[in-house]
């Protein structure tokens, strides 16, 4: 089953255990594993008929769906590495990453046929959804036109795994991509070491899975034999708590801007859907704000998990809710087989509770480099996050911020995350982002950006004010610039960069 790679192999094994189950439901339907492992195997003789072999690199740009699935496995099953490209790509980062890769065809939504126009034109595409309303080219073949009338029989091995390249969120630059070659049957252990899963049930996947969170979890969601619920191919809340009251999901996969976006509905609107069959709320990818937390397990059926973790190192560690109701923006600790290191500047190792360091994890997944050859700094075997955080003396681990957004004001230190979270739980502001700009005299002051709600008198001394009252005054933002939106990326990280660059009058 390994030499399948990470995907196939599981799609395959759950196939061969429980076919029956239900696997996904999307706009077209439901396939039980039986299907899907059937239908990807006419899919992969499609795509070998269309030229790929075992060895070459494809691009995929898709949205969650049946096309997805099916591509993934049938990549798998020849052998051929799938880059999983980020469906908020501008044609720039298309173009930069689908060359870095080099690849050799794309696999993507009609949604998306704007964005081949960043690529050379004899790079062959196949379309893996098509929406009737969208102009494509109608001689581009569908996942759908290659499979027809081809053998659903199992195909023979490849010599080596494809694998997967899954892209870094690109938070700080091009994302990068990290290598992903084999089954990890160790991912599983280590998330039903903290997390219940649940088995043979359903899940409410509404995080991408170009993206390493609901990659994983979409994975593990396969290996336990539950159906997967996609139907929206773009978020939206409220159809996710109406697919949770319907399907009775037991698991929901989000990234913590669609938890947030979920509890910004109304109350009404909220307490309209019966979400008790909810068990698990996985939420990870970046921090979520305490009020957001409390509220998720009020709200939510007590469910929510928050995962810390990285593209390159999978899982580090995991809050319960027992723990957020300890500690709301605890990240929680370390699950079965994960050790977890802080190191000082000068990379001594801290042991004791409540000093900040560089949190290092002993890389159980085994990331070597990135695909353009950079690598993560290494002590003892111990890989760094790039995170910053600390461990209070009950063992519970906090995550202060990246290690490259931390600001030196006047010397003292500043995590630009507990500024944003203070200034965002304001009832008269949306959300709020921090930066250091260079200053003469401290290095480097705060600027807040601060995006109002429809009551702010839009008043910079009261904000301001407002921070002085709860935080360490060189924590206080010198200046505040209003906005009405935040740069994100497609997975609602906010990105620092454009912040940075963004020329600001006097
Ligand atoms: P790039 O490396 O391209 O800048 P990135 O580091 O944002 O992108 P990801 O691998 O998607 O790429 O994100 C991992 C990072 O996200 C972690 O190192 C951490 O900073 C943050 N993160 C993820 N989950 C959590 C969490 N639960 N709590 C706090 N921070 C988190």
């Amino acid at each position: 089953v390994s030499r399948f790679g990470p995907f196939a192999g599981i799609v395959m094994h759950t196939a061969q255990t429980r076919p029956d189950n239900p696997a996904l439901v999307d706009e077209r339907g439901q396939l039980t594993f039986g299907e899907v492992e059937a239908l990807s195997n006419q899919v992969a003789r499609g795509l070998a008929a269309h030229g790929l072999r075992e060895g070459d690199v494809v691009a995929l740009l898709a949205r969650d769906h049946r096309g997805t699935v099916l591509a993934l496995s049938a990549l798998g099953k020849l052998g051929v590495r799938a880059v999983l490209m980020n469906t908020g790509f501008a044609k720039p980062q298309f173009a930069d990453v689908a060359a870095r890769e080099k690849i050799k065809a794309v696999l993507h939504d009609s949604e998306f046929v704007e964005l081949m126009s960043a690529i050379p034109a004899e790079i062959p595409r196949i379309l893996t959804w098509v929406d009737e309303s969208d102009n494509v080219d109608p001689s581009i073949p569908t996942l759908d036109s290659i499979a027809a009338g081809r053998s659903p029989d199992q195909l023979a091995a490849p010599q080596k795994p494809g694998g997967m390249v899954i892209l870094t969120s690109g938070t700080t630059g091009t994302p990068k991509g990290a290598p992903r070659e084999k089954v990890s049957p160790f991912i599983t252990a280590q998330l039903v070491d903290r997390i219940p899963l649940p088995r043979n049930s359903t899940m409410v996947v509404a995080a991408p899975i170009f993206h390493a969170t609901g990659l994983s979890q979409f994975g593990v969601g396969l290996a336990l034999g539950n159906r997967m619920i996609f139907q929206q191919r773009r978020f939206d809340p409220e159809q996710t708590l109406a697919n949770i009251e319907r399907y009775r999901a037991e698991a929901l996969v989000v990234v913590p801007t669609m938890l947030q976006r979920i509890l910004d509905l109304p109350t009404e609107t909220l307490g309209r859907y019966d979400v008790s069959s909810l068990k698990v709320i996985f939420a990870a990818g970046s921090a979520i704000p305490g009020d957001v937390v409390t509220r998720a397990l009020d709200h939510l059926n007590n469910s929510l998990y928050n995962v810390y973790g990285s593209t390159e190192c999978a899982v580090i560690s995991v809050a319960t809710p027992e723990d957020l109701r300890l500690a709301p923006d605890t990240a929680g600790k370390p699950p079965v087989g994960i050790r977890i290191r802080l190191y000082d500047e000068n990379r001594q190792e801290i042991t004791a509770p409540n000093v900040p360091g560089t949190i290092f994890i002993d890389n159980p997944h085994g990331f070597k480099a990135y695909t353009d050859g950079r690598t993560k700094e290494t002590i003892d075997g111990f890989m760094s996050s790039g995170d910053v955080g600390h461990f209070d003396s009950r063992g519970l681990l906090f995550v202060d911020g990246r290690d490259d957004d931390m600001i030196v004001s006047g010397g003292e230190n500043v995590f630009p995350q507990e500024v944003e979270f203070l200034i965002a739980n304001r009832h008269d502001v949306l959300e709020a982002a921090v930066i250091g700009v260079d200053d003469r005299d401290f290095g480097k002051r705060l600027r807040a950006f601060v995006v109002p709600g429809p009551d702010s008198k839009r008043d910079a001394e009261e904000i301001k004010e407002f921070v002085k009252t709860n935080l360490a005054r060189y924590k206080v933002p010198r200046e505040v610039v209003f906005l009405d939106e935040l740069p994100r990326n497609a997975t609602g990280k906010l990105l620092r960069k454009p912040l940075q660059e963004m020329e600001i009058g006097e």
